[in-house]
This record gives structure tokens, C-alpha cells and sequence, in this order.
């Protein structure tokens, strides 16, 4: 199967180069060329897998350059005992018609795991596979869990290296302290003065600027992406749409066939257009939720056609969504429309921060998602009520989507429904204590221990003893210095 940019449909890759690459030589994003179908009856018998044979089946149907016995390898590793739980990615229920998936099970309490313990698989593979002699340098922009996956994902795995850029003062500090404790001799971890965007356009910059490239050839060193911009991050997520699906099903929750909704806490767009995959491979799905935060861009868009960035930027409690250029958004507008639309748009966006895609391709879209958004005390309030009428903890993110769902629900919009549960609580402690109630000054492993004691539930073991690490990285870079930053730990 071949892959193509986004802003032009003839410049087409093998899946190999388009992992490999990240990102398209044209600033667009690689998109398969077409999309393979699963039938009802191999739904079936992915209820019968365990996650691991799920992920095999799903994703094996975009990498025909890869064997099973190759795939296998990659899932026996990247699901194994660095998840605490043997399901992987197991679905809890709320009732008989609310589901939570709880993604977070991973080495660094995020979702991201789930992409980025597969990410360095597909990508060593790939290079090898192109006869790539060169050393890959990951570049990842972050706003906090995809740091701290990506760098878990890439440390000391051979031949390539990775550079980390943080917003100062847009992560939590458990987020931070994950970070900057990190282990591995070819990592590097860099705060940068402003917020996620600012980050986000310092990375793709550094990634357009073709001298920056020619000095790094000359080291035998090429960039590449670990943000939701690659499609080796997006292939992974799309397997658990399927098994969580089935999971409904094992449970009695739903009879194969029959629809169900995702309602998804959404930043970057690269979670949920994952659901989209799903559900245009034949995954019986009603809609997909975009849920927001107070940073609700996309919610707008979804509503209006309209995107338009040009609006106040909050910092929330729910930091990984504090975004207002949702990446992955290009490859939906790309389904619905053209190569030279979303060149276009693409230009528009960056000129005048704001596009219209029209009345056709917004039906279109609306006719997969609905959207909505939360804010800060809406997501508080869910999370201190849903602990107190069921004992369930959820963290910042998953309750934007809960909070979204509420009120769908309340409004009359009634179905089966799954939450993308996207991070431990603990990894937002000081907030979820916050929406309990019993916000504190405490900072590190007390904020973890608190949290246990008032809840009375257990931290996952990545996130207790992290004052006991050291701290490897303090630096902080403008945005204008970022390359300059990779230059001299490339050269090291
Ligand atoms: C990254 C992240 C999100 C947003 O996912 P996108 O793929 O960027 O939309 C939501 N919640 C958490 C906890 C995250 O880390």
C-alpha cells in the first residue's frame, strides 16, 4: 500500500518511507491511498484475540510490507509487562450503556504509550527495511504526555536519538518531573518559553529549514517526528477502537453489529481521527465525539466549517489539549476533499490563522462527529461527582469528554457510548485533588500520596518515588534558539 502527502497526491511513499519521514517533503501528511474494510465476521473474531492479536490484525492491513511474524515481534514488546494491566487497554464500565477505555496503562500513565511504544518498533524496522545508514534524531514538540512517551519510547534504542521540547509554563509538574528525570544517553529534554504552539511552530520550522538539514547530513543525522504527525503514531491507536468495541461486545453491552459512540478528549486531532480510520474500515460506529476544552477551536470548526485560530489561548487543567493548530485535522479535510483544497486551507492557516471548507465538505464531516467542549469547573465538577456516586477516578482530560457526554445526554442525545480515558488521574493529581475538594500546596510525590490517601486508590508505579530521580535537564530556550539547541546535542 502506497501513502501520499496530503497537499499532493503524486508524491506518493511506501509505508516504510512514510514512517521513516514523518512528515511529507511538502509540509503535508502521509495518508494511506486507500482504506481497508473489516468485516462484521473478523470483528467476531477479534472479540475472541487478546489486544495484542488485535493490534496484529488491524494494523498488519496497512503495512503489507511488514510479515505477521515481524508484527508480532513488535506487539510481543510493545505490550508486555511495561503495562500493569494484562488486558492492555481495558474497557470499564460505567452502566450498561457507558463505557470508560482506559488507555493509560502504560509505562508513562498517558495514552501516548500506546503509540509510542510501537513508534520505535515500526521506525527501526523501516529503516532498515530503506537501507537507511544514517542516525534518525527525533524531534518532538510536546504539550507534556507525548514528551514522556516519546522519550520512554526512543531512550537508548540504537541509532536514533531524541530532542524533547516542553512549554515552560503549559505542564503539570508530574508531567515536568517525568521529563526531565529522564534516563538514556541519547535523549535531550528543553523547555521553551511560551506555550504548545509556540513549540509546535519552533519544531516545524526547524524541520522546513533545508540548511538546517544540509548541516545535519553532514553529521549523517535526518530528522524525523514522534508527534501525531507521523502515521506510525496513528496506525496503533486505531487497533483499540476495534478492541474496545469488542470488549462491549464480550460484555453483553452491545450485539455485533450494532452502534456505538466515542466520545474523545481531543487536542491535535490524532486520538479521534484514529476513531475515524475505524469506523471507514467497517467498524460499526454513530459518531465520533470531539470533546474540548475552553481552547475549543475544533468544536467550533465542527459546528461552523469555520477554523479560525485567531481567538484567546487558555491554559487548563487539562494541558494536553491546550491547543489551537489541531495537526491532524488536515488528513479529514484531505478524506472530504482534495490535495490543492488543503494546500489552500493550509496556506490560509498560516497567513490569516483561519479557513472556511464550505458547506460540502462540512456535511461531510458532520455526518461522522459531533463536537462540544467543557470548561475547567464543568471537568472539575464531573470528576468529584463521578467519585462520589461510583468510587470511579478520572483524570482532567477524560472528564472534558465526560463532561461533554453529560450534557449531549442531557439534551436528549442518547446512545451507546464509549470515553477515550486518556491518563492516569495521578498524573494530574493536583487538579483531580482540586475537583475532590482538597487542593493543596504540595508539589512531586506528595501531591501522589495525597491523592492515594484521600481517594484510597493506588498510584501506577511510574509516577511514586519521582522526587528521588535526578533532574538531567533544566535548560529553557526561545523559540528563535531551538535549532540551535539540536545543533549542539547532535554535535556532542
Ligand atoms: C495527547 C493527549 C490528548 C489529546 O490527544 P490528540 O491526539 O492530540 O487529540 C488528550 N488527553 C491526554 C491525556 C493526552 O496526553
Amino acid at each position: 500500500m502506497k501513502y501520499f502527502s496530503t497537499r499532493d497526491k503524486n508524491n506518493a511513499v511506501s509505508a516504510s518511507a512514510a514512517i521513516a519521514q514523518g512528515l511529507a517533503s511538502d509540509g503535508g501528511l502521509f495518508v494511506p491511498e486507500t482504506i481497508p474494510a473489516v468485516t462484521l465476521s473478523e470483528i467476531g473474531e477479534l472479540c475472541k484475540a487478546d489486544y495484542r492479536e488485535r493490534a496484529v490484525a488491524i494494523m498488519g492491513r496497512y503495512l503489507d510490507e511488514f510479515t505477521q511474524d515481524e508484527l508480532r515481534g513488535f506487539v510481543r514488546e510493545a505490550y508486555a509487562d511495561n503495562y500493569d494491566c494484562a488486558e492492555i487497554a481495558p474497557t470499564r464500565f460505567l452502566d450498561d450503556s457507558s463505557g470508560v477505555l482506559e488507555l493509560w496503562h502504560g509505562p508513562t500513565c498517558a495514552f501516548k504509550d500506546m503509540a509510542l511504544q510501537m513508534l520505535p518498533r515500526l521506525l527501526t524496522a523501516s529503516l532498515k527495511k530503506l537501507g537507511e545508514k544514517r542516525r534518525v534524531c527525533i524531534l518532538v514538540a510536546t504539550s507534556g504526555d507525548t514528551g514522556k512517551a516519546a522519550l520512554e519510547g526512543f531512550a537508548d534504542v540504537e541509532g536514533t536519538s531524541i530532542v524533547v521540547f516542553y512549554p515552560r509554563d503549559g505542564v503539570s509538574d508530574v508531567q515536568k518531573l517525568q521529563m526531565t528525570t529522564q534516563r538514556g544517553k541519547n535523549v535531550f529534554v528543553s523547555a521553551v518559553e511560551g506555550n504548545f504552539d509556540d513549540a509546535q511552530t519552533g519544531v516545524k520550522q526547524i524541520f522546513s529549514d533545508r540548511g538546517f538539514a544540509d548541516k545535519l547530513e553532514e553529521k549523517g543525522v535526518f530528522l524525523s517526528s514522534a508527534n501525531s504527525i507521523n502515521w506510525g503514531r496513528l496506525l496503533p491507536q486505531i487497533v483499540y477502537y476495534f478492541s474496545a468495541y469488542c470488549d462491549c461486545v464480550n460484555g453483553g453491552k452491545l450485539s455485533l453489529g450494532d452502534k456505538l459512540d466515542f466520545c474523545v478528549p481531543t487536542g491535535n486531532f490524532g486520538d479521534i481521527l484514529a476513531g475515524w480510520y475505524a469506523k471507514k474500515m467497517g467498524l460499526p460506529v454513530r459518531k465520533l465525539i470531539c470533546a474540548s476544552n475552553s481552547n475549543n477551536v475544533l468544536t467550533d470548526f465542527i459546528n461552523t466549517g469555520v477554523y479560525d485560530r485567531n481567538r484567546e489561548f487558555f491554559t487548563t487543567i487539562s494541558p494536553s489539549m491546550d491547543i489551537l493548530i489541531s495537526s491532524n485535522l488536515e488528513r479529514l479535510l484531505f478524506m472530504c476533499s482534495d490535495d490543492a483544497s488543503v494546500k489552500g486551507w493550509m496556506a490560509e492557516l498560516k497567513t490569516s490563522g483561519r479557513y472556511d471548507v464550505g458547506a460540502k465538505v462540512l456535511s461531510e464531516i458532520k455526518a461522522d462527529f459531533l463536537s462540544g467542549c467543557a470548561t475547567d469547573d464543568e471537568a472539575k465538577a464531573c470528576i468529584g461527582k463521578l467519585f462520589k456516586d461510583t468510587g470511579y477516578l478520572m483524570d482532567t482530560h477524560t472528564a472534558d469528554a465526560y463532561a461533554v457526554l453529560a450534557r449531549m445526554r442531557s439534551e436528549g442525545e442518547s446512545f451507546p457510548s464509549v470515553i477515550v480515558s486518556t491518563a492516569s488521574p495521578y498524573k494530574f493529581a493536583d487538579s483531580v485533588l482540586d475537583a475532590l475538594g482538597e487542593g493543596g500546596k504540595e508539589l512531586g510525590s506528595a501531591l501522589i500520596e495525597k491523592l492515594e490517601a484521600v481517594t484510597g486508590t493506588k498510584a501506577p508505579k511510574p509516577l511514586t518515588g519521582l522526587d528521588g530521580r535526578e533532574v538531567r535537564f533544566t535548560g529553557c530556550t526561545s523559540k528563535e534558539e531551538m535549532a540551535d539547541v539540536v545543533m549542539e546535542f547532535i554535535g556532542k
